[in-house]
């Protein structure tokens, strides 16, 4: 106990140097910003950081370095946009899709195959493959491995919020099923 008090002493003696040391800061950030208010063109009080005809925030002022940068970046993404672009439309799609043949088994991967095997309405369905695919979800989260209790814990809870998402996208479609097609069954 009493080493403690004896290791806190000095703290009370410091100088104050952080505090001149964020005026310097002040300062320079002061002179590096705008002379005039971009809002109503009112030129601002020595040191305020706003404006005291209409109270809009005093924005720095961007050095003719940093501005130069800035085109600099935008003009290089602007080339690599129309690039990527070109690259794209350039590219026969047409030809390709009608070159690639699809073997005949993918058919019954065809959305509206599924429903008439399945026999469920199409919000129905969607809700069923939603849960599907939170099932699958909470089965990849026994992927990830937990080193520290806390991290075990956390899987557990993703895995937990998976299996509530999959339950209530199964209830919405038992829900979402049509009543007609239960009483033709
Ligand atoms: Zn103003």
């Amino acid at each position: 106990m009493s080493e403690v008090a004896q290791e806190t002493q000095p703290e009370f003696w410091r100088p104050p140097s952080p505090m001149v040391g964020e005026e310097v800061v002040l300062r320079a950030a002061i002179q590096t910003m705008a002379e005039a208010c971009p809002r109503c063109g009112t030129e601002f009080l020595f040191g305020s950081r706003f404006c005291h005809t209409c109270g809009g925030r005093r924005s720095e002022v961007l050095d003719a370095t940093a501005k130069a940068d800035v085109a600099v970046v935008a003009g290089l993404w602007e080339l690599a946009v129309a690039r990527v672009h070109s690259a794209i439309t350039g590219i026969p799609w047409s030809k390709i899709w009608s070159k690639i043949k699809f073997p005949a088994w993918l058919r019954y991967l065809h959305f509206h195959e599924i429903k008439r095997w399945v026999g469920l309405s199409t919000a129905s369905l969607i809700a069923f493959v939603i849960g599907v695919a939170c099932v699958a979800g909470a089965l990849l989260v026994g992927l990830l491995t937990a080193k520290t209790f806390v991290d075990w814990q956390a899987i557990q809870f993703y895995r937990a919020e998976w299996l509530l998402a999959a339950t209530a996208s199964f209830v919405a479609g038992i829900l979402l099923k049509k009543p007609s097609s239960r009483d033709s069954e």
